[in-house]
């Protein structure tokens, strides 16, 4: 198993040859051009969606925003799954106050601060899109998003321009 930019996790490979790397760069680019230009409405409407992974290391600051011992905190709002912290939910997240704002917003963790340009799911997507020549798989995301929106605006376009880009840099090595 090897991580792109120590973390997306690739499962299978000892390393990443140098060809994929490029076209991961080319998915990471468009996933971060998204991150930074697209604003997060805060409707915590994907604040609704299981699993919710939380960091080893996110559980102290967690606990911390919430007044409670590291301990209390992972027996009362976490499980243990595959080797990873989850929130324990069903539906709605118990940090998304009753005004749809989270209510730990300062402090949530990386996966929400990510979600959804950066998280592994859409930059996994992203990738097989522009190497497969296929449209994008969204079906995760709901239409009622505000994020889906803008995704579903600009990601054609955006994955045309790194398969062109792709497209030259195998005809330059041939
Ligand atoms: S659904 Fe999209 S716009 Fe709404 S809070 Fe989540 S990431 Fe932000
Ligand atoms: S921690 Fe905050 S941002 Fe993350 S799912 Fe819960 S309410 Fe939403």
């Amino acid at each position: 198993m090897v991580k792109y930019r120590e973390k997306y996790i690739l499962e299978g490979l000892d390393e990443i040859p140098p060809d994929m790397m490029a076209d991961l760069d080319l998915a990471y680019d468009i996933c971060m051009h998204l991150h930074v230009t697209s604003k997060c409405e805060m409707c915590g409407k994907c604040c609704h969606q299981p699993n919710i992974t939380i960091m080893d290391d996110e559980t102290e600051r967690i606990a911390k925003r919430l007044n409670i011992g590291t301990d209390e905190f992972i027996r009362n709002f976490l499980y243990r799954k595959d080797e990873r912290w989850l929130f324990k939910k069903s539906g709605r997240c118990r940090f998304l106050g009753k005004d749809n704002r989270c209510t730990i917003w300062k402090e949530r963790p990386q996966i929400c601060h990510d979600f959804p340009y950066l998280v592994s799911k859409f930059m996994s997507r992203v990738y097989l899109s522009i190497v497969n020549d296929i449209d994008i798989d969204l079906s995760y995301m709901e239409d009622d998003w505000p994020c889906t929106t803008i995704i579903k605006s600009s990601i054609d376009d955006l994955i045309l321009k790194a398969r062109e880009e792709r497209g030259k840099r195998i005809t330059r090595s041939l």
